[in-house]
């Protein structure tokens, strides 16, 4: 793929939940939840300094060989069926960060250049856990 995209000098879109792949293949980054863009940026940004708490999780999820634990983090809740998303954030019934600003829909705003997030939390992308 990296043979063709650069011998065709075009663009090529993954969609994948593979996290490696992301990380080895990929210059910028869209996380999507509930069929919206939540956060957006380089690989290294959203890799290195995640800031929607979606992203967060799914960097946590990570099986990580060298931690030595007997199971894997994972994100509470499941994601709502299609057509059952509520009216704001649509990750608010699984964010431990919910507020009563989430009942909108967050847009999404520059954290750092480059890098946007669509979350309502006060915080700014911080080092990976
Ligand atoms: S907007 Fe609110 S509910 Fe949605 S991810 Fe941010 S803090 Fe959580």
């Amino acid at each position: 793929m990296r043979k063709l995209q650069r011998d065709s000098g075009m663009s090529v879109l993954l969609i994948t939940h593979d996290l490696g792949v992301i990380a080895e293949m990929c210059d910028r980054v869209a996380v999507m939840y509930g069929g919206r863009v939540v956060e957006f940026g380089s690989a290294l940004d959203v890799f290195d300094r995640p800031a929607h708490p979606y992203t967060r999780g799914l960097l946590a999820s990570r099986p990580r060989i060298a931690a030595g634990a007997d199971w894997l983090s994972t994100i509470e809740g499941t994601v709502p069926a299609v057509g059952q998303m509520g009216a704001g954030c649509s990750f608010a019934p699984r964010c431990a960060l919910a507020h009563a600003a989430c009942t909108s829909v967050p847009p999404l705003h520059t954290v750092e250049p480059g890098h946007q997030t669509a979350c309502f939390a006060p915080f700014a992308a911080v080092a990976s856990v």
